[in-house]
């Protein structure tokens, strides 16, 4: 049996709830996919909103460990706070900064994304040598300049302060094997290519080409490009378990939420439980208080049942509504529990597992958003097996 260790220094003896980041999953992510990706494409490690709510620093410094340079960000404070934790490599902003903020791109050593010409032409004004990649809009209609507009983009090219140093698509439905999508998917793809041919011919250099994220990957594996942002399948999980995809992976969560039951009470048949007196118990029951809440990330539409947790290896229920900082589970058939004990609220426990995908499906979202909002007040805790 492998032995489990926590290499931190938080103590979880006394925190009363936490995520636990297994890196070791992380690296067999990493390997997985670059197993797929062409010799030719390397990762871009998306790192975005605290890593998918996984700890940015943390999983940047491991991933520096395991060879991984590449970057991108949403922000500019994210890509300086970044570097102020002393993470290697190029990293790119892939949303809006303001302008005159070129000044702290520079000085981080950061690259920006120029969506269109205006904001290309704004950023040089601020006459700072900032290098950028181009966004080319093929049809989300998001950010991108529009990968028609041949003399918008020679522009930007032209620009005496940019120095492009690549150019980029975004995808909108790759992640769907419907045939009018993969159609439309597949006229983004030409359309972006087209426009890279067209400036090579004109003699512009178009840099480090990028296209798929997670599902552009999974999905079109082929392209030929330069980088791959990788985001959701890094960190091990689907967006969403309802998704049919082409390539099927082997990836593990990187991801546990544990907090801790800081009470247990007896309630009588006829009590209530938690606000608004949701919950009613139906026969005299055990129940615990565990110390997470909404604003924990543990999103209110798991009250009433709707959502669980693992509690010594059995799946027990929520129960009455999710509260900002608490939680109560009935953990009437789990005689063992008991005050200070840790369960599990995402992850595995034992031959038991709460996947991030079922819970997103349950809150109507996708784990993208699931994660990423899990709160900023739990400790990241690095964890592996030994
Ligand atoms: C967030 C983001 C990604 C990563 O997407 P995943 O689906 O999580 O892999 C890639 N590219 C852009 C432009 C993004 O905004």
């Amino acid at each position: 049996m492998k032995s489990q260790k926590i290499s931190d220094k938080v103590n979880t003896k006394k925190a009363r709830a936490w995520i636990e980041i297994n890196t070791e999953n992380l690296e067999h992510n990493i390997e997985e996919i670059k197993r797929v990706l062409p010799d030719t494409t390397k990762l871009m490690a998306v790192v975005k909103a605290n890593a998918y709510g996984h700890g940015d620093v943390l999983i940047c410094k491991k991933l520096n460990q395991i060879g991984v340079y590449d970057f991108a960000v949403a922000t500019l404070e994210e890509g300086i706070h970044l570097r102020q934790n002393h993470i290697m490599g190029d990293i790119l902003v892939l949303g809006y900064t303001y302008p005159k903020n070129a000044g702290k791109l520079k000085k981080y050593d950061l690259i920006q994304t120029v969506f269109d010409e205006r904001y290309a032409n704004e950023l040089n004004q601020q006459k700072k040598e900032i290098r950028v990649h181009i966004k080319i809009d093929t049809g989300m209609h998001r950010l991108g300049e529009n990968c028609k507009a041949h003399k918008q983009i020679e522009e930007i090219f032209n620009y005496s302060h940019l120095d492009v140093k690549g150019m980029y698509t975004h995808l909108c439905v790759a992640d769907s094997l419907e045939v009018e999508d993969v159609a439309y998917t597949k006229e983004q793809i030409k359309a972006f290519y087209d426009l890279v041919k067209y400036l090579k011919e004109k003699g512009y250099n178009t840099g480090k080409i990028h296209v798929q994220s997670s599902y552009g990957v999974l999905n079109y594996p082929n392209l030929q490009c330069d980088y791959a942002r990788i985001g959701i399948a890094m960190y091990g999980v689907l967006s969403s378990n309802e998704d049919r995809i082409n390539l099927k992976l082997d990836l593990k969560p990187v991801l546990s939420v544990k907090a801790r039951i800081v009470m247990t009470k007896t309630i009588r048949k006829g009590e209530y439980v938690g606000y608004g007196r949701m919950f009613r118990a139906e026969k005299d029951m055990r129940i615990a208080t565990v110390a997470i809440g909404y604003a924990d990330g543990i999103d209110r539409s798991l009250s009433c049942g709707i959502g669980g947790a693992i509690v010594h290896g059995r799946k027990v229920a929520m129960i009455g509504r999710v509260c900002m900082d608490q939680l109560m589970l009935d953990i009437t058939g789990v005689a063992k529990a008991n005050q200070n004990d840790v369960i599990t609220l995402l992850g595995e426990e034992g031959s038991l597992a709460i996947h991030a995908e079922d819970i997103a499906v349950s809150t109507n979202t996708i784990t993208n958003e699931l994660l990423s909002r899990l709160g900023n007040r739990l400790p990241r805790l690095c964890f592996h097996t030994e």
